[in-house]
């Protein structure tokens, strides 16, 4: 689970006079640093270089007896597929292996729906007057961005230490039909680390929907990005669907886009089997066969469930220090006056720093003009639309060490600025 850090007004912010002094000399630095997205560093990538060496001259045959040179094979190759369905908790028949994008496959699912709409859709969706789709906030940018790529209309609902308010989601999902959908990162979410707990799988599988067609997408991206010895596991929400009587209602999806290479992955789906076969049904006019000397590769160089885990605990090795850092200097920095909280995650790829309510983009412009570039204000809600305007996602995992720890001190000299710039005004 993420603690969040709330820092209670026991000190008094350094005069303006001070802080401005102290912004001049941080602009004076000429830093040119950049915490905006979540992506592996080069030390990352370059655990898995062995990879590209694989499969070889000569090796091609995979788990199944296919030969992963050819056309076919639609479901993706049998060996990295076994390997995840067991980190997925998934059965094997129902996990496909994609291309490398894992978002490629969301879009690819809401666009099927769009267009053709689900067995048990009414219609598809494009001749509804209106879809709504829940969106819990905090959230990923890119998720909102492909619901405003459909026009569908999004619904934020907060997110909770625990995952999305259930009860909200709950209340929203009962009585409208037109809601027919929703976000979920259950493990380490972006950005604020939550991690799903049992009874709120269970409450959002179970619950009545108003719509017949209504849809999780499970996106499961950070299922084994562990920071810490407590390597949590979320719950299995396709079982939990399944008993809860809806067997079609969660859609999983998950990558090795930050276990291997962000830009040659393996991404995955599953579900029930109706869910796959629909989904195999529409992929199959627009695809004759993934990748699979990737998938090969991949399966190749894990070896095994086991594998993975391993070498996951050399991304933690070069990822922690950094996620520390992060939390120590706003600890140090901010700690005390009151005018920010943060995340401490304890997996994935972000750091969640809630900034004075109505300071964010000040924060983010600031920094900017600094040298540091952070993730536009906003980005974490529906239509970059963050109605406090509070909240900053800090992604530290590229730059290096020495880099997060002189980006972090500068970010927190934003944040007193802009806060005093507040409370002076
Ligand atoms: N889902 C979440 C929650 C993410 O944070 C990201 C990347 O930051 C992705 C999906 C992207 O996944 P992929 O690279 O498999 O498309």
């Amino acid at each position: 689970m993420t603690t969040t850090t709330s820092s209670h007004t026991i000190a008094t912010l350094p005069a303006l006079p001070e802080l401005q002094q102290a912004y001049a000399e941080l602009q004076a630095k000429g830093l040119r640093l950049d915490l905006t997205r979540g992506k592996p560093s080069a030390e990352q990538l370059d655990l898995a270089e062995p990879m590209l060496a694989l499969p070889g001259i000569g090796v091609h045959a995979d788990d199944s007896g296919t030969d992963a040179r050819n056309y076919g094979g639609l479901d993706g190759g049998l060996a990295i597929r076994r390997i995840f369905a067991e980190l997925l908790d998934v059965p094997v028949e129902q996990l496909l292996a994609g291309g490398n994008a894992s978002l490629t496959l969301m879009h690819d699912v809401v666009s099927f729906a769009e267009l053709f709409g689900f067995p048990e859709s009414p219609r598809p969706w494009a001749r509804e007057e209106k879809v709504r789709w829940i969106c819990p906030v905090p959230g990923y940018d890119r998720h909102f961005t492909v619901c405003e790529a459909f026009g569908i209309e999004m619904v934020p609902v907060p997110m909770t230490p625990d995952g999305p308010d259930a009860a909200a989601v709950a209340a929203l999902v009962a009585t409208d039909p037109t809601i027919k959908g929703m976000w979920v990162v259950p493990t380490y979410s972006n950005p604020d680390g939550a991690v799903l707990t049992d009874d709120v799988a269970r409450a959002l599988v179970s619950m009545p929907a108003a719509a017949p067609d209504f849809r999780i997408l499970w996106d499961n991206a950070y299922a084994v990005h562990h920071l810490t010895d407590d390597e949590v596991t979320s719950p299995n929400a396709i079982a939990l669907a399944a008993e809860a009587g809806h067997p079609d209602r969660v859609i999983l999806f998950a990558s090795t886009s930050k276990i291997t290479f962000a830009g040659s992955g393996v991404a995955f789906l599953g579900s029930s089997p109706a869910n796959v076969a629909w989904y195999k049904k529409h992929l199959s006019a627009a695809s004759i066969g993934p990748d699979k000397l990737n998938h090969l590769r991949h399966a190749m160089f894990f070896g095994s469930a086991d594998g993975v885990r391993e070498h996951m605990r050399k991304h933690r090795a070069i990822l922690a220090p950094k996620f520390e850092a992060v939390v120590e200097i706003l600890a140090e920095r901010l700690g005390g006056y009151g005018v920010a909280s943060w995340t401490e995650p304890k997996g994935g790829y972000f750091v969640s720093l809630d900034v004075a309510p109505g300071t964010a983009s000040r924060v983010v412009q600031l920094a900017k003009e600094a040298g540091i570039a952070l993730t536009p204000a906003g980005a974490t809600y529906p239509y970059g639309r963050d109605p406090e305007n509070k909240n900053v996602r800090l992604a530290p995992s590229m730059p290096p060490l020495d880099e997060v720890r002189t980006a972090m001190d500068g970010v927190a000299t934003c944040v007193l600025l802009a806060a005093a710039e507040t409370i002076t005004s």
